[in-house]
């Protein structure tokens, strides 16, 4: 039913693996009833990957290792469709840091480890399930490292299920559709034979197999199953405020309590200066202030990773409709503090419009049709001359009360700062 019978054959080497675990599958869905329309599989690069268009359902191809991000984000966007994910032992070494963190978040996507212990698609170069003294093509004389366990490493990152089974186990269809039916991450370590590399150079066929799992001391069947709760839906359900809400999921709210009086919308502003002149964390005081007033607000800073020297930049956008695009490619309102703002803003100057503002501090060279304001810096410190500047701006032009902007100033934390921005607010008010 979940395979599309007209498609076969497999485009696989005879004998290969593959084709059993594939068949598991099908029976698992099958057994699990899963519906077409809400199940997803995400295949990654290797053999593997070439029977998406096999099956009907969902399916999504990417790049070698990212299988397990593409399938948490799906999961993550709709914690509702049923997400799996087929990959080999190449791409579990590749998107390692994906496998254990997706583990460890507990995000319910079901991974199968299609693990035949080289890279087969490319082949049979070693990969990092390649056991010690192994053959292969890049380890001719053998293997001199140690593989991993997949099953153990996932167990260890946190997954609340964990299974290991061999691709000739009559029941392996009943083990997928154990993980399948599991709430969170669930990983599936499958043991195969790639009979075009691996098991040629290693005469690694069921019974050696069996042998390696009791000489490494492993075990096969279902390792770990516990009942923990899944990312998605608990990130979903906080959300949303309903039942399972949690302190960490809970939205902060900041209540509308005063009202706006923006002029037009959506105001677009640019505030332009140096590292130290506090213009990001100015820009989070407006749009606070913004928020009181029930408007949405963005803010897109830009500053170099040198985060006490250079330029300092952040454009914000005032709206009562939600804010899609965040760009301001032709401010209504500048600010500019400095000489190295005013180069990463000079651009914007001359597309203003005659009846846009440019509050600018004393002494720049400026270019625009812009009706421009000088703010004399000597009368503030350098940390607080952004505040004197947005004090000025909310005054001439009515973006948010005043008292809007006094509040947010007066729930500073650090008492020294608070100070000296209302200190830099009341000179700027009896300033224009
Ligand atoms: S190369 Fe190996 S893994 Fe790929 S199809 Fe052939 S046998 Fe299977």
């Amino acid at each position: 039913m979940y395979i599309n019978e007209e498609k076969k054959p497999y485009p696989f080497c005879p004998g290969c693996s593959h084709v059993q675990v594939i068949e598991a599958i099908n029976r698992a869905l099958q057994k699990v009833e899963a519906d077409p329309r809400r199940t997803v599989m995400v295949s990654d690069i290797g053999c593997v990957g070439l029977v998406d268009s096999f099956f009907n359902i969902h399916t999504f191809h990417g790049l070698h290792g990212r299988s397990f991000t593409y399938a948490a984000g799906i999961k993550l966007a709709n914690p509702d469709l049923n997400v799996f994910v087929m990959v080999g032992d190449g791409g579990c070494g590749i998107g390692g840091h994906h496998l254990i963190n997706a583990a460890r978040r507990n995000i319910g996507i079901k991974v199968i480890a299609f693990n035949n212990f080289n890279f087969g698609m490319t082949g049979g170069q070693h990969s990092v399930t390649s056991f010690f003294g192994s053959k292969t093509r890049t380890t001719p004389g053998g293997h001199l490292e140690r593989g991993f366990d997949l099953a153990k490493l996932v167990e260890a990152a946190g997954s609340p299920f964990v299974a290991r089974k061999l691709a000739f186990d009559k029941d392996l269809d009943e083990t997928i559709a154990l993980a399948m039916r599991s709430e969170g991450f669930a990983f599936l370590d499958v043991w195969e034979v790639c009979t075009a590399y691996y098991m040629p150079m290693n005469d690694f066929k069921k019974p050696a197999m069996e042998a390696e799992i009791e000489k490494l001391g492993m075990k096969l069947g279902v390792l770990r199953e516990e009942c923990l709760p899944e990312y998605s839906c608990t990130l979903r359900a906080g959300r949303k405020g309903s039942e399972g809400e949690t302190a960490v999921t809970r939205p902060i709210v900041i209540a509308k309590k005063f009202e706006h009086r923006l002029p037009q919308e959506p105001f677009r502003l640019i505030l332009a200066g140096s590292a130290g002149m506090k213009i990001v964390s100015s820009a989070g005081y407006l749009g606070n202030a913004a928020l009181k007033c029930g408007l949405h607000v963005s803010q897109k800073d830009d500053f170099p990773i040198t985060v006490q020297s250079g330029h300092s930049v952040s454009e914000m956008i005032l709206s009562s409709e939600e804010v899609e695009y965040l760009g301001v490619d032709k401010p209504d309102a500048v600010i500019i503090l400095s000489e190295e703002g005013l180069a990463k803003v000079r651009k914007v100057l001359p597309v203003m419009e005659k009846n846009s503002l440019v509050i600018a501090r004393e002494g720049l060279s400026l270019e625009t049709p812009a009706k421009v304001i000088a703010i004399d810096p000597k009368r503030f410190s350098n940390k607080s001359l952004i505040t004197a500047a947005l004090q000025s701006l909310i005054r001439l032009v009515p973006l948010v009360p005043q008292e809007a902007f006094f509040e947010v100033i007066g729930e500073i934390r650090n008492e020294a700062i608070r100070n000296e921005n209302l200190k830099a607010m009341e000179i700027a008010r009896s300033w224009l």
